[in-house]
């Protein structure tokens, strides 16, 4: 995938109720602002990387790219599960990302159990991956540095995009 790695960041939504942390796995939800900026080529499936609630650590992540059944599953979701542990929720907060890597297609899953055994497997597949030099070196740029202090590097933001949501890649 030649969009990969792919930085993004934007406000935390609230999702669609589907429990999610309720299974143990909560997944933080990005705007459609964010959603609609994703090149054509990062498709739907699972993918890990890392991630960063406001100005803190940057930790491990994987993220589920679906179809949004709000819309009728005519656009696609992004779902961000951080791997820690936090104390509190996060809505609101800017949550920053890097996608280093794709792991499998979506599925569908007969049971609950079998939905939550994979996405177990895929975080221990996204843990052990991101210990390759190449992407550790991800987890320190600066991008994840000035993630409170970015709008001074960025654009103006336009009538549509607030500050908040603008896509950075390439940064
Ligand atoms: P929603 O349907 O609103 O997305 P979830 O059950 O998926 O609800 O929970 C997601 C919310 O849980 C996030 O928006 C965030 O505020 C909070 N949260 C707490 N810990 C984590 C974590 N480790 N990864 C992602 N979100 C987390
Ligand atoms: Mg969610």
């Amino acid at each position: 995938m030649k969009s990969l790695p792919y930085f993004c960041r934007g406000e935390v939504i609230r999702g669609f109720g589907r429990g999610s942390k309720e299974l143990g796995i909560p997944t933080a939800n990005f705007p459609d602002s964010v959603v609609d900026n994703l090149p054509a080529d990062i498709g739907t499936g699972i993918y890990y990387g890392w991630a960063c609630v406001g100005n803190c650590d940057v930790y491990k992540m994987v993220m589920s790219i679906g179809w949004n059944p709000y819309y009728k599953n005519t656009k696609k979701s992004m779902e961000t599960h951080v791997i820690h542990t936090f104390k509190e929720d996060f809505y609101g907060e800017i949550l920053s990302v890097v996608m280093v890597g794709y792991i499998r297609p979506e599925r569908s899953y007969n049971s609950l159990e079998a939905l939550i055994t994979a996405i177990n497997n895929d975080i221990e597949e996204a843990k052990v991956k991101l210990e390759l030099p190449e992407h550790l070196k991800l987890r320190d740029d600066n991008f994840f540095t000035n993630a409170s202090s970015s709008s001074s590097a960025l654009p103006p933001p336009t009538a549509t995009t607030s500050e908040t949501q603008t896509i950075m890649n390439g940064h």
